[in-house]
């Protein structure tokens, strides 16, 4: 079982009561560990009394850890006052279950690591007491190019019971390498990857076996970048749920943490009893990254990658990189142009469809109370020209509407309405136009509103613009009344957010990969976050 170790600082004596409730917090948040950082307590007077408390009145097992400054801790002292610190609680009659040391101390100052090594041999005779010793490796920048020798000198030194190795995720392929490391140990290790890029080594820890995986109380209270918290190690990803079995999902976009696709396909597993788990899983907007990426997801065999929601800037790259592999493409995406769901088929054959159009076509049909053949006599403005409007566009088009699209690069807009040119005429407006001219609908497809983002105060219409009994619908959906929202109803429209549309397509997607209905209170969870 991988454990749950929550990191608390302890910077200065008088935090120590303070320190123990919050550590009485984790446990009851469910952590298994609590890891004592005493980095900047170390050195001050009284400090190694008050470890020595700390650690007879910890409420749960603990590793010690006084990280210096040369290892992206905060400790500047004299490696030997750290030491003779360790020696001092090691032999008390509270010892920590852990105690960590770096592999470079013990590489560099042997005379030293042998000291603490020699304080656990001792501890460790007397009847009941079992010390064990952390040999640790961070690299704040990236993979270690030695990590490997790294590895291989820990696992060779007796004295190590448990071997850590920690760096910055550059890519999400470091957190593969990441696992790789935990299924070829040889004794119980912890490898993760910090930085928004290696969230995943962190969630997915216990279906390679991990030790342990780091989680903070609260957000905020992080010690390492990328550190989930408890609560969302355990009610977002259902993290002691998670075993070698698990299959893996996730949303491939740039960026991708304020998608709400997390949240509604890890209820929807829960409820439905399909043992997967989604991740965030950010790739940078180049072509070659996602090709890089995606491959090495759906190459890792161990890891179980079973399906993608794709979204911004990705979604036409999905096609391009089915292609390639020689997948499936469900007809309508090619159509589109675009996909935004990626399913690996029960035979192996990777396959790119397209959820969104349905979606927005069903969401927009039934706020406005009319058949889908109703369209055919409305007049739409589309705001924007990317993925999304190229799925909404194809949809509207095959129904009949009167389409004008606008956008911010012309060139983009002469492509979309080149690619629906057999179907039906479509109209490029200029800006100005969305002054003076009232459609019957209103849809923007651009990320203007989005939280998170430079421009989330703005609005795709101008000041003023007529839209008095006009239907306005925004895609996007975080937050739920954006800008534009906000606008349509001060000018007597009627408003359709982002949600109804992302639920329906999260629902078709949910539907590819488990078979299932996406349970229908999914949407009450979206809106309460
Ligand atoms: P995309 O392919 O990258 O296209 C983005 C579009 O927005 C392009 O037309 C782009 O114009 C325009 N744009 C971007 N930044 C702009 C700015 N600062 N000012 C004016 N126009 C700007 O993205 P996408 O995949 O179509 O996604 C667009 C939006 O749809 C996202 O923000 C997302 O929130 C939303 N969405 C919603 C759902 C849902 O279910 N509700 C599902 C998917 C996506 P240029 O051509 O000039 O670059």
């Amino acid at each position: 079982m991988t454990l749950i170790a929550c990191p608390i600082f302890v910077s200065d004596v008088a935090e120590v009561e303070d320190a123990l409730e919050r550590a009485k917090h984790a446990a009851a948040a469910g952590a298994r560990l609590v890891e004592w950082r005493v980095d900047a307590l170390v050195g001050q007077a009284g400090a190694t009394e008050a470890i020595g408390g700390l650690l007879a009145a910890t409420p749960m097992p603990c590793i010690l850890t006084c990280r210096p400054s040369w290892e992206g801790g905060t400790f500047e002292g004299d490696d030997e006052d750290r030491i003779e610190m360790l020696e001092a609680v090691i032999a008390s009659g509270a010892p920590p279950k852990y105690v960590d040391l770096e592999l470079r101390l013990h590489q560099e100052r042997p005379e030293l690591s042998r000291r603490v090594i020699d304080a656990i041999d001792r501890a460790n005779g007397d009847e009941g007491v079992d010390v064990g010793l952390i040999l640790s490796a961070h690299d704040f920048d990236r993979r270690p190019i030695d990590l490997i020798q790294k590895i291989e000198a820990m696992t060779t030194e007796p004295a190590c019971s448990i071997i850590k190795v920690a760096w910055f995720a550059r890519s999400l392929r470091d957190n593969m390498e990441a696992f790789a490391v935990l299924r070829e140990r040889s004794k119980p290790t912890i490898a993760l990857c910090m930085g928004e890029l290696g969230v995943m080594s962190r969630v997915l820890a216990p279906k390679f076996g991990g030790f342990l995986t780091f989680a903070s109380l609260s957000r905020g209270g992080e010690t390492a970048a990328g550190q989930p918290t408890i609560a969302d190690l355990l009610g977002l990803y259902h993290f002691d749920s998670i075993g070698p079995a698990t299959e893996v999902y996730g949303v491939i976009g740039w960026p991708v943490g304020h998608s709400l696709s997390p949240k509604i396909h890890n209820v929807g597993f829960e409820a439905v009893g399909h043992d997967g788990v989604y991740l965030p899983l950010p790739v940078p907007p180049e072509y070659e990254h996602f090709q890089a990426t995606v491959g090495a997801l759906l190459d890792d065999e161990a890891l179980n990658f079973c399906g993608a929601s794709v979204t911004i800037p990705h979604k036409e790259h999905l096609l391009q990189f089915a292609m390639e592999r020689g997948g499936a493409i469900e007809p309508l995406a090619l159509g589109i142009g675009a996909g935004n769901t990626l399913t690996l088929l029960a035979d192996g054959v990777l396959e790119a469809s397209n959820t969104d159009c349905a979606a927005a076509i069903k969401a927009l049909c039934a706020r406005m109370d009319i058949d889908f053949g109703d369209l055919a006599a409305k007049t739409i403005a589309i705001l924007g020209a990317g993925g999304v409007a190229r799925g909404i566009v194809a949809g509207l088009a095959q129904l009949g509407a009167n389409i004008t699209i606008f956008n911010r690069t012309r060139e983009r807009a002469e492509t979309l309405v080149h690619a629906f040119k057999e179907i039906a005429p479509i109209a490029i407006g200029e800006p100005e136009q969305l002054g003076v001219e009232r459609f019957d609908v209103y849809i923007n497809c651009t990320p203007l509103g989005m939280a998170g983002t430079e421009f989330a105060d703005a609005s795709p219409l101008p000041d003023g613009a007529p839209l008095d009994g006009a239907v306005v619908m925004d895609t996007v959906y975080n937050p739920v009344e954006t800008p534009l929202l906000r606008q349509a109803e001060a000018e007597g429209a009627k408003t359709l957010d982002g949600l109804a549309m992302f639920v329906r397509q999260a629902g078709t997607q949910f539907k590819h990969w488990t078979g299932q209905a996406l349970p229908v209170d999914v949407m009450d969870v979206a809106k309460k976050d």
